[in-house]
């Protein structure tokens, strides 16, 4: 029986992996539970799995979840975020978190040598160089939920890193696709969340929007698989069958298909390397499908994608920028407070300002993390 650690138990990807979690009664146990401040969500899951460990947010989440039930260990913000993935009886920390909040738990989790399913992708792209520095170190395998990176991950499977040609990674191209840039002008919140193919958290989805979503996933496939930049591909391709590919120096390419639902890369990351079945997902019907189409990305198009590749190549503390100007410009676009094209806009200004900084420690990424969040806060106001 493994005893799993669930950061981010409310969101999207966290109701997905207790949907998991239910259908092997006999193999996962949840042990610890985080989440935001969503009481009235986490309630009914709290008496169903019967955690021994619940963290949330803050003091005030922890009284309201007080009154509600009698709870021998409740633990508050990013201390108790860190208690949740060390703690003795844990195996498996899925951190579902939505955040660059994220990366501490991450790091202690791999210093005490627990499996981690990765979902939190802020995580890697903030700091990914101190993510595998430690994992290499502790000899802790990342297994990716993202679904592209399992899809990569799967098609890599025994092959020797020497052999690959490239990644292929696939974008369905978000809820604006199909318009140009001109149309996108006054485009609301609504518009923005209307993904075709996924039904996934606020952030994620707007990233998906603005397709800085992909260029966060460049980023966290080039540390993930340890590939240079230029040996990472994206490619348009709506239908979201083919999750991503691996092109090999012989033109052998492997892709690997499947129906869009997270629930499959969940649980390939928390049951591998074996396979399990999951009734609750469909099968993928390719005569249904009939047609699956594949499209050059414009970086003019989508120069978020553009600035996630100049901030990679970069290296340094420019991910960092790219990421937290990236989180406090969406959550200002979310709030109403500025429009979906000055999302790049906010993002482009910070990373013009900032004065690269070569292999920054943790404190240095934590520091430049919150001042590139006020300076983008500073501007908007
Ligand atoms: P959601 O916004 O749906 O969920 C985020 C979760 O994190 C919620 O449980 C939220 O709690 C919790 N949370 C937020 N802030 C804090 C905090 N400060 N302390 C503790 N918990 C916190 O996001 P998603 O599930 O969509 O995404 C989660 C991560 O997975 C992201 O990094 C995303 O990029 C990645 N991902 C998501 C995919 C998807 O299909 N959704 C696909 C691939 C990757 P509460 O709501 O209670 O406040
Ligand atoms: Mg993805």
């Amino acid at each position: 029986m493994k005893q799993v650690s669930l950061l981010g138990a409310t969101g999207s990807i966290g109701i997905q992996t207790l949907d998991v979690l239910r259908l092997h009664p006999d193999q996962f146990s949840l042990y610890a539970m985080g989440f935001g401040r969503n009481v009235e969500k986490a309630l009914p899951l709290i008496q169903e799995f019967k955690p021994s460990l619940i963290v949330v947010q803050d003091e005030e989440t922890k009284r309201k979840l007080e009154k509600e039930m009698a709870h021998p260990q409740i633990l508050c913000g990013g201390e108790g975020l860190i208690e949740a993935s060390v703690a003795e009886p844990v195996d498996v920390v899925v951190n579902a978190v939505m955040g660059s909040i994220g990366l501490p738990a991450t790091l202690k989790a791999i210093q005490s040598k627990k499996q981690i399913a990765i979902a939190n992708k802020e995580t890697l792209v903030t700091a990914g160089h101190l993510v595998m520095e430690e994992a290499k170190k502790h000899n802790v395998d990342l297994l990716p939920v993202d679904s592209e990176h399992s899809a990569i991950f799967q098609a890599l499977n025994g092959e020797q890193r020497k052999d690959i040609n490239k990644l292929i990674i696939t974008a369905s191209g978000g809820s604006f696709r199909d318009q140009t840039r001109e149309e996108l002008v006054g485009v609301t919140v609504d518009d923005a969340l209307n993904h075709p193919n996924w039904k996934m958290g606020a952030k994620i989805t707007i990233d998906s929007a603005s397709m800085m979503n992909k260029g966060l996933e460049v980023i966290e496939a080039h540390w993930l698989f340890d590939v240079p930049y230029d040996q990472i591909h994206v490619i348009l391709h709506r239908e979201s069958v083919i999750h991503s590919m691996v092109e090999y120096v012989d033109r052998n390419v492997i892709a690997q298909l499947g129906t869009p639902d997270m629930k499959v890369p969940i649980q390939y990351a928390l049951t591998f390397p074996e396979r399990k079945e999951l009734p609750i997902t469909k099968n993928l019907n390719l005569e249904e499908i009939a047609t699956l189409n594949f499209q050059k990305m414009d970086m003019d198009r989508f120069p978020c994608l553009r600035m996630a590749f100049e901030a990679g190549k970069a290296g340094g503390s420019m991910p960092t920028v790219l990421n937290a100007a990236n989180e406090e410009a969406v959550q200002q676009f979310l709030e109403g407070k500025i429009s979906f094209l000055d999302i790049e806009k906010y993002i482009e200004q910070a990373l013009e300002k900032h004065d690269r900084i070569h292999n920054p420690d943790l404190s240095t990424i934590i520091s430049i993390d919150k001042e590139t969040r006020e300076r983008v806060r500073f501007q908007i106001n």
